[in-house]
C-alpha cells in the first residue's frame, strides 16, 4: 500500500482529535485517516492526550465527543473497480450508495459533481469527477478548500496529488489543477467559501453565476 505524500496539517488533526474540527473538515480528515497510517498514529496519540487532560482537569471535560479512532476500518491495498472506487468509510456511509449512481451534476465539460446535501448551508462539501488529463478552471479561495483524491490522481503547481493525498489551498494559492491521465480523478472537496475563479473562463462563469443570482432573485 502506497502511502500518502500529503496530509491534512497538523492543527486539523489537533482539531480533529479534540473534537472542535466542524462536520465537513472532519468527514474528509477522517476519510483521509482511513488510507494513511501515520495520520491515524497521531490522532490517536492527540486523543490520548487529550483523554488525560480531561481526566486530569475537570475543566478540560467539555472538548466534547472524541472520534474514536481505533473504530475506523484500515483499509486493504486499495483495488479499484473500473466505473466505481474503494470509498473508505467514513465516506461512504455519507453517500448511502455505489458512486455511479450517485445523482452527479455535470459543471464543466469533463467534471461533474455531487453535493452532499446535508452540508448545505454549512460551506460547500462535494465529491468532484474530473476526466482524465482534464484542466479545471483557474481559480482561487475566499476560505479554505480541502481535496482528498479517491481515485485517479491530479496536479498543480504545488504537486501531485493520489489516493489518499490531502490538498490544502487558501486565498494565497491561484491555482489551475488538472485529473492525471488513464483514470476518472475522484475527489471529496469541502470547502469554508465558495471558489472564485479567475482567467477567462474564471471570467465568463462568475458573470454567469452573478446573472443567475439576479434572476433567481
Ligand atoms: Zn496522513
Amino acid at each position: 500500500m502506497t502511502m500518502p505524500q500529503h496530509h491534512p496539517d497538523d492543527t486539523l488533526l489537533i482539531e480533529y482529535a479534540n473534537g472542535s474540527l466542524d462536520e465537513a473538515k472532519a468527514l474528509l480528515v477522517a476519510t483521509h485517516l482511513a488510507l494513511c497510517p501515520p495520520c491515524r498514529d497521531a490522532v490517536a496519540a492527540g486523543e490520548a492526550a487529550a483523554a488525560a487532560l480531561a481526566f486530569d482537569d475537570d475543566a478540560a471535560a467539555d472538548v466534547g465527543p472524541v472520534p474514536d479512532v481505533a473504530a475506523l476500518p484500515v483499509e486493504s491495498p486499495p483495488t479499484v473497480p473500473k466505473g466505481a472506487t474503494g470509498v473508505p468509510e467514513p465516506l461512504r456511509r455519507y453517500l448511502g450508495r455505489p458512486v455511479p449512481e450517485l445523482g452527479w451534476v455535470p459543471v464543466l465539460a469533463g467534471m461533474k459533481e455531487y453535493p452532499l446535501r446535508e452540508f448545505e448551508g454549512r460551506g460547500s462539501v462535494r465529491l468532484l469527477a474530473i476526466e482524465p488529463g482534464r484542466r479545471m478552471p483557474r481559480h482561487t479561495h475566499e476560505g479554505l478548500e480541502l481535496t482528498l483524491v479517491l481515485q485517479g490522481s491530479f496536479s498543480d503547481a504545488s504537486g501531485a496529488y493520489v489516493r489518499g493525498d490531502v490538498a490544502t489551498a487558501d486565498a494565497s494559492v491561484d491555482h489551475q489543477p488538472q485529473a492525471g491521465g488513464g483514470e476518472l480523478c475522484l475527489c471529496l472537496a469541502v470547502e469554508d467559501a465558495p471558489l472564485r475563479l479567475t482567467g477567462l473562463t474564471g471570467a465568463v462563469l462568475n458573470a454567469a453565476a452573478a446573472v443567475r443570482k439576479l434572476v433567481s432573485r
